[in-house]
């Protein structure tokens, strides 16, 4: 390509350094007390941030509310089964490339099966050390690394290639830089919906931040600039009193 030196590749090379120390977010979602304080502290001790939901109900708003990076489902749940949640999880477009590794406490290949052909990515077999638990995430992360980051999105010519990060208008280069980077990742990958503030931080920052919401504005306009010289300014959309929106539709 004929734009290898330009700002934005420079841009380019920080959000994914960004990315790199950003600490991987594990919802672990056990109703068994002392199995999910094992896991959590394994998963704690190794690195990750951890969050914790006692039943299929709590997992899911909790999911809604900040997504993570990856599930640990326990098919034994006390309102719906680890595997119906892992199946709905699945369904759903919006949380349906989420890492999901069931634990059970048998053995059963068909079991296994069963996990497996819900959705889950992986599975594991109570008991089970901290230590493979942790090689197991490790593994999921991986693999499905390659395969979000691979994904192409475009729109009336505004192109997204997530695996080499770049933003191209046409022929043209968008030159951004890394928050607006990953603010327009986000809206195109889910165009049509208004986001507001709080979820736009909750998304792009991660939940343990604490940054003022007008930030937000601060980096939307600059995404708008940015868009402006080719005409696409028009898809990212303020919606009075909710929030943001790309939408390639008249506002
Ligand atoms: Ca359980």
């Amino acid at each position: 390509m004929q734009h290898p030196q330009s700002t934005q590749s420079r841009a380019t090379n920080s959000a994914r350094d960004y990315r790199n120390v950003t600490l991987k977010q594990i919802l672990v979602v056990e109703d068994e007390r002392p199995i999910r304080e094992m896991v959590v502290f394994g998963l704690r001790r190794a690195g990750f941030q951890v969050r914790e939901a006692a039943d299929a109900l709590a997992a899911r708003a909790a999911v809604a509310n900040n997504r993570p990076d990856l599930l640990i489902v326990d098919w034994m749940l006390p309102d719906t089964s680890g595997l119906e949640l892992t199946r709905q999880l699945k369904r759903d477009r919006e949380t349906s490339d989420l890492p999901i590794i069931m634990l059970t406490a048998r053995s059963e290949e068909a079991d296994k099966v069963a996990g497996l052909d819900g959705g889950a990515d992986d599975y594991l077999t109570k008991p089970f050390s901290p230590r493979e638990l942790v090689s197991r995430i490790n593994a999921v992360l991986r693999r499905g690394a390659p395969v979000a980051a691979a994904t192409n999105i475009e729109f009336d010519g505004l192109a997204l290639d997530r695996a080499s990060q770049r933003v191209t208008a046409g022929e043209h280069a968008v030159p951004l830089g890394p928050t607006e980077y990953r603010l327009l990742v986000f809206l195109m990958t889910h165009a049509e919906r208004v986001y507001s503030r709080e979820q736009l931080l909750d998304r792009i920052w991660g939940g343990n931040v604490y940054i003022e919401e007008r930030t937000i504005d601060v980096h939307i306009r600059r995404l708008r600039k940015a868009l402006q010289e080719f005409g696409y300014d028009r898809f990212i959309q303020t919606v009075r009193g909710s929030g943001y929106r790309f939408s390639t539709r008249a506002a």
